[in-house]
């Protein structure tokens, strides 16, 4: 019996799904039932792959459902487990899984190629599908430790300010040399021993290491999107090897959706994607930022907070990513409808890169039930600062940090930033004066502006919603 049909008609339902899911995925409201959609369309193209080996007559079923059985449960539980915080770890080991997984397959398929050129078979590998195997598991195998590096650096594993290589941009292009003329020389030479296949998988997952080294700190979002669109060009390059319509159109969309997003990024920190991979970070701001010496971070207490927001005209929230970590998004929402009640109009002001994942807030507060056109955008919250009475500023340190904008010895000089100081006050909710991701001093809390409410910012919101309340 024919079921090539019926796996085709699969694969088609599979991506028009997978389509529609990332069309949804596009806004709070309907990205979950776009993730389902999308997990569904997998599904159908997982089960109707499972079809094909039925047509040959011999299969591996045991195998395959063992492999199943296993990757399913460790998938479950770790989505079932993973803490909203940590999503970007999550992102990086699923990515990075997707990598070894191209460089698996090429290998294999690499492998079979071989055989066939060594016993000078007519059936051996064209030119083009060996140099697209070549491909996937080079990039393959870049994604893979490069997202397993950006894994521990996210999970502050790795100390990206002492981790370091020198003269990067040099080692980076001589294994990159390297690597394309490995590749070449196999072309050219297919039949030569299948060590070189394994000398040139070697330096791509060195390079993934060296690739990711240099880039940290405020730019680790640029290079979790970049992993993103690699792992997706290499199953892309996968779905070509094996003629598979699914995994070719799935990775085409990984890797497009990745591909805008870093683009996207980019913007969002005001620097070219050269300049994120090559450019380097870190070091200590220079002066002025450091708030040592006769500088001193104000402080207020939650009572006179509160009466500064009861009696203001314009609040605006800027959440970070101490309020991911505080759990603090239902609280804020409580404090704004508290404030709204009492005819004060309050807004959420969200910067493309605070906490730690695209969209990340905009996902805490749609799941505190945040009306959407509340949350306003960079450009719309620089326009509303201007007339704004009091920034309330929840665990949020990099996207204000005013040194992005005056001070050109700062590593994120030149990252867009929400300009609280345009404000008449600022009031920052944070547990102490260390600094956030980038690993730098914020000289917006010691100016004559900004008052510091020290402690857990779900309690210190706690305790303003009931000032607030007391105030009627
Ligand atoms: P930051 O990481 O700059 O600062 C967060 C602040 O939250 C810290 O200073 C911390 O101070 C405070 N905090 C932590 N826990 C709590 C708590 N329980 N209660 C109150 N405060 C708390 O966050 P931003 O959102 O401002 O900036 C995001 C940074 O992360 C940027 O540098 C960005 O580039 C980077 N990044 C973003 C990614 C993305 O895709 N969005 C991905 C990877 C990195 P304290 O300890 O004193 O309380």
């Amino acid at each position: 019996m024919d079921l090539k049909p019926l796996v085709d008609l699969g694969y088609l339902v599979g991506v028009i799904l997978f389509i529609l899911g990332l069309k949804r995925l596009s806004t709070p409201k309907t990205a979950r039932g776009g993730n389902i959609l999308a997990a569904v369309g997998m599904g159908i193209g997982i089960i109707v792959t499972l079809i094909l080996p039925l047509e040959k007559g011999d299969n591996n079923y045991l195998f395959i459902l063992i492999g199943l059985a296993v990757g399913a449960g460790i998938g479950l539980l770790a989505a079932q487990r993973v803490a909203m915080t940590d999503m970007p770890q999550m992102v990086s080991i699923f990515n990075g899984l997707g990598g070894a997984c191209a460089v698996v397959i090429s290998m294999m398929e690499l492998n079979g190629y071989q055989t066939a050129f060594e016993a000078g078979s007519e059936n051996a590998a064209g030119m083009g599908v060996h140099a697209t195997t070549l491909l996937a598991m080079f990039v393959g195998a870049v994604a893979f430790t490069g997202s397993l590096l950006a894994y521990g650096k996210l999970q502050g594993l790795i100390n990206d300010r002492k981790v370091k290589i020198p003269a990067p941009t040099f080692v980076n292009m001589t294994l990159l040399l390297l690597i394309i003329a490995g590749i070449v020389y196999k072309l050219v030479f297919p039949s030569n021993p299948f060590f070189w296949v394994l000398i040139i998988m070697g330096i791509a997952l060195i390079y993934g290491v060296t690739f990711v080294i240099p880039i940290g700190g405020a730019d680790m979002p640029v290079v979790i999107s970049l992993l993103n669109a690699f792992t997706g060009v290499a199953a892309a390059l996968a779905g070509i090897v094996y003629d598979n319509n699914v995994m070719l159109v799935g990775g085409i969309l990984v890797g497009a959706s990745g591909t805008i997003l870093t683009v996207q990024m980019c913007e969002a920190m005001n620097r070219s994607l050269w300049n994120v991979i090559v450019g380097g970070f870190g070091g200590a701001s220079s002066s002025g930022a450091k708030g040592d010496g006769d500088q001193v971070a104000r402080e207020i207490t939650a009572n006179d907070a509160a009466i500064l927001m009861r009696y203001a005209t314009q609040v605006v929230m800027v959440p970070g990513y101490g309020m991911a970590v505080a759990q603090a998004q239902k609280v804020a929402h409580e404090l704004e409808k508290v404030l709204e009640e009492n005819g004060v109009s309050v807004k959420y002001a969200i910067h493309p890169v605070a906490g730690r994942m695209p969209g990340h807030m905009n996902v805490l507060l749609a799941e505190a039930d945040v009306s959407y056109d509340k949350l306003m955008d960079l450009d719309d919250s620089n326009s509303t600062l201007k007339d704004t009475d009091v920034v309330i500023i929840v665990g949020a340190n990099d996207v204000v940090n005013p040194s992005a904008k005056d001070d050109p010895g700062s590593p994120i000089y030149g990252m867009p930033i929400l300009d609280v100081l345009d404000a008449t006050n600022t009031i920052v909710l944070k547990r102490s004066m260390k600094p956030g991701y980038a690993g730098i001093q914020n000289p917006l809390f010691f100016h004559e502006k900004n008052r510091m409410l020290f402690g857990d910012a779900k309690a210190s919101l706690e305790k303003l919603v009931s000032e607030v309340k007391t105030l009627g």
